[in-house]
């Protein structure tokens, strides 16, 4: 059974949070999500602010262009985007009511 299909108990339930001081905007995650939930942006001032400072060196380094999650209800749960990231920068967490 793929992940698609054996996630579906949980779809829609939760939705996956962007690390910002780990995401490099690669863009694997966009690539990967069969149900376009990222898209890749650029980190507003008060995104920048309250990263580390590794992570405002590494947000530089990148153009401060990261992952964003534009459409966290259409997560299917399949985890396919956390498991090709290649900074470990995303998780899987609950979606607010
Ligand atoms: S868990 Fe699956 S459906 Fe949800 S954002 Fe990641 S790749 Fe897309």
């Amino acid at each position: 059974m793929s992940n698609i299909e054996s996630c579906s108990d949980i779809s829609g339930r939760v939705a996956p949070v962007v690390d910002r001081n780990r995401c490099e905007g690669k863009e694997d995650c966009v690539v990967v999500c069969p149900y376009n939930v990222f898209e890749i942006g650029t980190l507003s001032k008060s995104d920048r602010s309250g990263l580390t400072v590794l992570g405002k060196l590494k947000a530089w380094a990148h153009g401060n262009r990261q992952a964003f999650v534009v459409n966290p209800g259409a997560c299917h749960a399949c985890k396919l985007c956390v498991d090709i990231c290649p900074e470990n920068a995303l998780t899987l967490r609950p979606r607010s009511s």
